[in-house]
């Protein structure tokens, strides 16, 4: 063992693929930097960048290695469990460490300029609604301001500018009042937190006590409840637990929009600081509550998927609400599954894992069937509603006005006149499906994708969803020169307008990509359908998941036909899970909830046992189908995918792959076959998908295609996808 002073040889993880870390001399006048450290180093002939120091040793392999420049932290930046994670996560999806590190760090400490993380100011209330009615009834800017802090604090002055221009004045007006205080931290202080005054249902009660045994040591707990069973109360009382014991909680949700509603149900139930993290926020916010959590400043994190990576002083436990969901899977990048790291840094750092859902993936169904993960299920809802009725609507051979039947209509009119709350789900935005000549059958396709364009209305355009690619509308067909080029098909702009039409007595809120894409509009939208007032909500994918509206009676659901059609083997899971989420929705409220699904093929055996049955049996009889065709989650796939101009250069690159991947043990490969979206964005897209029941094997083997065929050396780019959960 060398003495310290003689370990001159940093290795250092950069953002760069070819190597897992490249080796830098440590000069004579800087003291050794801490393992898990930044630092700027040179690269290439005049490039400086930063990079996280890996470790310390006495020689290299290399000659002449250039020097470090600076140091950029003091304390090291990633702790021993955290680079612990992060290599492993590497090795587990086949990129190289400073990739995964890389991907793991916050955009702020990716810069070399290391500036002090600016502070934050959070916002929240210190006196009740009554008083600051009374002492603000001068000032109503002030007075929304108040109310929205009230309702949704702690918040940044930032996340208010939609509510008004001036919110930063505004609030320090209020603070001067008294009537607002500050924060750097995300925080809460309330003293008044106390449990709501009713019991546990049973089913409650056990997973409950199962939490309570098993809160130390790596344990994975699939907590599978319908939705309303009361699964957040649970993770309220194991963070409750876990607080006791000073320890944190790092909770992971899907998507932005939910993190304000976890928020604040949590923060009115424990006492202790809370912190939010996701893409929405400043990268000064973001480094902020990284920095604060590994100081141990905070004690819950509720983060999106890249939150996964937060470094914590001392975590307890890691929760994943609606563990199911896809958003976990980065589609980018490093392809990483948040869920499958959040058990992996479980194990790590040996600590329990709960993974919540109504609607469990198959591969943890499986887990908890097997052992592996303990099954907690709660089964019934807790407030004995019972589950909403549902009826299937045949839209064959009938006429249906901008994608609704007569009926649905009425029925929706019907929910309105009682003074409740309406949603239409429906997963495509736009105004139309596609534009299509009635004379020759020519179709507007996108000129660098294998894809139909859509119109959209307001824009007077047509778009390509995949590319972003824009082109005006032809007057004429440019195939045959025929004037009878309309649109067909129905998307989210088309089917409000068509609601806005028929209601126009309510609010038609509008929840898709077009409409809502920064978390100030979703903090709009939410306040119309909060307001309790009757309006109908038309959304896709983005509202599936465990938004809580109270007032919601009917979920009609449009439009998901072609998921019968799909060539991924998973449509049918996904579509599964979506209903049950989307249905889940309605009967929150007092009055008994009603779900319509618009559908061709009513008598599709689907339909029937989901529904006449339940999600659980759907899944059941769709594994047995799985482990018979050697399927996830009976076997493990990876797909290797390349893509380039050149179709048939890129074939043969694929298909050299492929013939050294033959006579592999346990590893049947299919391909090069063309990804079911065989262009975007001008570039051919193939794929070889391997698919093994070893586990180990696969991974040996990839790790030696990697070896041999740098992804990033060849003329033609490729990437590895492993657990891909989509095919497109
Ligand atoms: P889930 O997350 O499983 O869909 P929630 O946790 O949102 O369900 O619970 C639904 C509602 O039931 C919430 O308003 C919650 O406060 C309430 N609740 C939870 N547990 C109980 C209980 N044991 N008795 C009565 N109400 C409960
Ligand atoms: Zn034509
Ligand atoms: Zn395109």
């Amino acid at each position: 063992m060398p003495e310290t002073d003689q370990l001159k040889v940093v290795q250092v993880a950069l953002k760069v693929p070819f190597a897992p870390h490249l080796d830098y001399r440590l000069p004579d006048d800087m003291p050794a930097p801490a393992v898990g450290a930044r630092v700027q180093v040179p690269l290439g002939k005049n490039r400086s960048v930063v990079g996280v120091v890996m470790g310390l040793v006495a020689s290299s392999p290399h000659q002449k290695l250039k020097p470090i420049q600076a140091l950029l932290d003091d304390a090291p930046l990633l702790n021993p469990a955290s680079l612990d994670l992060l290599q492993q996560a590497a090795r587990y999806y086949q990129v190289n460490l400073g990739e995964m590190v890389f991907t793991a760090l916050p955009a702020w400490f990716r810069s070399t300029d290391n500036r002090p993380i600016p502070i934050q100011h959070w916002w929240q209330v210190t006196v009740s609604a009554e008083e600051a009615a009374a002492r603000l009834s001068q000032a109503p800017q002030q007075l929304a301001i108040f109310d929205y802090v009230r309702r949704h604090g702690p918040v940044m002055s930032k996340m208010m500018s939609h509510l008004n221009p001036a919110a930063a004045k505004l609030c320090r007006q209020l603070q001067d009042k008294g009537l607002l205080e500050s924060s750097e931290v995300c925080f809460v202080a309330t003293d008044e937190a106390r449990d709501p005054n009713f019991e546990l249902t049973a089913d409650q009660a056990q997973a409950m006590q199962f939490l309570s045994q098993h809160d130390q040591g790596f344990q994975v707990a699939l907590l599978d409840g319908i939705t309303g069973s009361g699964k957040t109360e649970i993770y309220i009382r194991f963070i409750n637990q876990l607080l006791k014991q000073h320890k944190q909680t790092l909770v992971m949700v899907p998507e932005i929009g939910l993190t304000p509603q976890l928020f604040q149900e949590i923060s009115q139930r424990i006492n202790g600081q809370i912190a939010i993290l996701h893409s929405g926020l400043s990268d000064g916010a973001r480094a902020r509550v990284w920095q604060h959590a590994s100081q141990g400043l905070v004690d819950v994190v509720v983060a999106t998927r890249s939150g996964i990576f937060t470094p914590f002083k001392n975590l307890g436990a890691i929760l994943v609400d609606e563990e199911h969901d896809l958003s976990y899977k980065q589609q980018e990048g490093v392809r990483y599954s948040a869920r499958d790291l959040a058990v992996l840094r479980g194990k790590i750092e040996h600590i329990p894992v709960v993974l919540g859902s109504a609607t469990p993936s198959f591969e943890s169904l499986r887990h908890a069937q097997t052992g592996r993960y303990h099954w907690l299920q709660l089964r019934r809802r807790t407030n004995r509603n019972p589950m909403p009725s549902l009826t299937l609507q045949n839209t064959q051979a009938k006429k249906l006005t901008k994608g609704l039947t007569h009926t649905t209509l009425s029925r929706i009119e019907s929910h309105l006149d009682d003074g409740n709350q309406v949603l239409v789900f429906m997963n495509r935005r736009g105004w139309s499906h596609k534009l299509l000549c009635h004379d020759c059958g020519w179709v507007a396709e996108c000129d660098d994708c294998d894809a139909y364009l859509t119109f959209h209305k307001h824009l007077e355009l047509l778009k390509c969803h995949h590319c972003d690619r824009r082109y005006g509308l032809p007057e004429f067909c440019p195939a045959c020169g025929s004037q009878q080029v309309e649109t067909m098909g129905v998307g989210t702009e088309k089917l409000a307008a068509g609601l806005a039409d028929r209601f126009a007595q309510v609010p038609i809120v509008r929840f898709d990509r077009d409409s809502v894409s920064t978390p100030a509009q979703w903090q709009h939208n939410l306040e119309v359908v909060r307001s309790g007032d009757p309006c109908v909500i038309v959304g896709t994918q983005m509202l599936s998941k465990g938004h809580d509206f109270p007032w919601l009676s009917l979920v009609v659901v449009v439009n998901v036909d072609n998921s019968f059609f799909s060539t991924d083997f998973r449509a049918t899971e996904y579509l599964a899970q979506l209903l049950t989420q989307v249905a889940g929705r309605a009967g929150r409220a007092k009055t008994k909830g009603e779900v319509i699904i618009q559908t061709q093929f009513p008598e599709h055996e689907f339909f029937q046992t989901l529904f006449q049955q339940s999600y659980e049996v759907f899944a059941q009889q769709q594994m047995a189908e799985r482990e018979a065709m050697m399927f996830p989650p009976f076997s493990h796939l990876a797909i290797i995918r390349g893509q380039h101009g050149n179709e048939s250069e890129l074939e043969r690159c694929l298909q050299r792959m492929g013939a050294e991947l033959e006579g592999e043990p346990d590893l049947s490969v299919l391909g090069p076959l063309p990804a079911p979206m065989a262009k975007r964005q001008k570039l051919h897209r193939m794929q070889l998908i391997l698919n093994s029941n070893n586990r180990q094997a696969l991974h040996r083997t990839l790790h030696r295609l990697r070896n041999q065929h740098n992804p990033h050396q060849g003329t033609i780019p490729w990437f590895i996808d492993i657990d891909p959960v989509n095919f497109d």
